[in-house]
């Protein structure tokens, strides 16, 4: 019998007649012959309360204690379903990470699952009980509990679709699927039929918050079908899988944004290479991640250094910058009012003057560009903040996306 599981996020057990809607739905994907394994997120907010509390304590607090207490709002939320679909007359059990053998590295705060031992899940499906697995949560070889990084319910699911070889990993979220753009800032997004795993990589990657890349990463990795569609409704919602790109007439299939940037210039910085070097070892060294690059004016002895970090980090990047730069010859500029605007599609690969559009686009309605960063299936364009959601609209209609795929 076939293995399907599904994903419940927060918003879709957010209260008790949600859990009820999710145990309903359960339970008839039971009836029509599946068997089932549900992995849920903590209620609502709940990991946010949770995150604020640890901090009023603590503004560090050891990473390994905010897994032990992040971990707890899962906890909740599987026990509750059981419940409920227990009180639907289905056999149903509720397993913890470790119980439902979710094995990570060490990592507290963001760890990686290295392998989903399925054999406790397995035998309680073998007795013909619904399995749910608590989202976001594993255990390390020494029994320490880690969490997986916000959003990570979404890996827990795909690496135990991938483990179990099921049919499909559904996640049920609370809009219809993937959107040609984000429906708040485009009033003619389309919901996407089906995208491949490399443009929801990228997507996912460049703020679109419908899915953890990792999850992604994972689910390429081993060709775990997603389907990503909502718990309020019976539509179908969009497939994510391998798709011949070959055959794509549309070279743009999304566009992204990315609000949470942070722009660093370094002007006069030497163009030896080593100077380069120097810079980008260091940030690494300190774990800030470097997004996009760009150097002006290399044919003479000094240069402009322009990249982008996270916000959050924006402030160890400038004490790293700060620490290294033994001359005063370089002026460090910032800037916090910048977003980043990114076109997706793998028939990009095989359609040129894609990125031309993309800036006659953004000419045509006057918006400045500071840095592009461009990949096979993506280009991006920083943009000021205050221009992002014109952007993002001229981008989707240049490129027509209203049409659907
Ligand atoms: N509850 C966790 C979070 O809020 C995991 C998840 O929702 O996937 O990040
Ligand atoms: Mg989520």
């Amino acid at each position: 019998m076939a293995v399907i599981v599904q994903k419940y996020g927060g918003s879709s057990v957010a209260d008790t007649d949600k859990i009820m809607n999710v145990a309903r739905r359960v339970v008839q994907t039971v009836q029509e012959g599946h068997r089932v394994v549900v992995v849920v997120s903590a209620q609502g907010k709940t990991t946010d309360s949770l995150i604020e509390q640890a901090r009023a304590i603590s503004a560090n607090p050891p990473k390994r204690e905010l897994d032990m207490l992040l971990a707890t709002g899962e906890q909740m939320s599987i026990a509750l379903l059981a419940m409920a679909i227990d009180s639907l007359g289905q056999p149903v059990i509720s397993l913890t990470g470790a119980q439902g053998g979710i094995m990570t590295d060490t990592q507290h705060t963001k760890a990686r699952i290295r392998e989903v031992d399925g054999g406790r899940i397995c035998s309680e499906l073998a007795q013909g009980q619904v399995v749910i697995v608590a989202g976001f949560q594993g255990v390390t070889n020494a029994n320490d509990i880690t969490t997986l990084g916000r959003g990570g319910s979404d890996t827990t699911a795909v690496a135990v679709a991938a483990a179990l070889q099921a049919e499909v990993c559904e996640i049920y979220t609370d809009v219809e699927g993937v959107y040609s753009a984000d429906p708040r800032l485009v009033s003619d997004a389309v919901k996407l039929d089906e995208v491949d795993y490399d443009e929801m990589l990228e997507l996912a990657s460049l703020g679109a918050m419908v899915l953890q890349p990792r999850a992604v990463e994972v689910a390429s990795v081993y060709g775990v079908p997603i389907h990503v569609r909502s718990s309020f409704s019976a539509e179908r919602g969009t497939m994510i899988k391998e798709v011949n790109v070959v055959e794509r007439e549309v070279s743009v299939t999304g566009v992204a944004y990315d609000e949470n940037c942070a722009k660093i210039t370094l002007a006069g910085i030497p163009t030896d290479i080593s100077a380069l070097h120097n810079v980008f070892s260091s940030l690494a060294a300190e774990g800030v991640n470097v997004d996009m690059i760009v150097q002006a004016g290399t044919s003479t002895p000094t240069a402009d250094l322009t990249f982008t970090v996270a916000r959050e980090e924006l402030d160890t990047a400038l004490a790293v910058i700060t620490r290294i730069q033994n001359d005063q010859s370089w002026k460090v500029v910032c800037d916090e009012d910048v977003a980043k605007v990114s076109i997706v599609g793998a028939g990009m690969m095989t359609n040129p003057g894609v990125a031309a559009r993309m800036f006659e686009a953004l000419s045509e309605e006057k918006i400045p560009v500071y840095v592009v960063s461009t990949s096979e299936i993506k280009v991006s364009c920083l943009v000021p903040r205050s221009r992002y959601q014109d952007a993002v609209r001229a981008c989707h209609r240049k490129f027509e996306l209203d049409l659907g795929n």
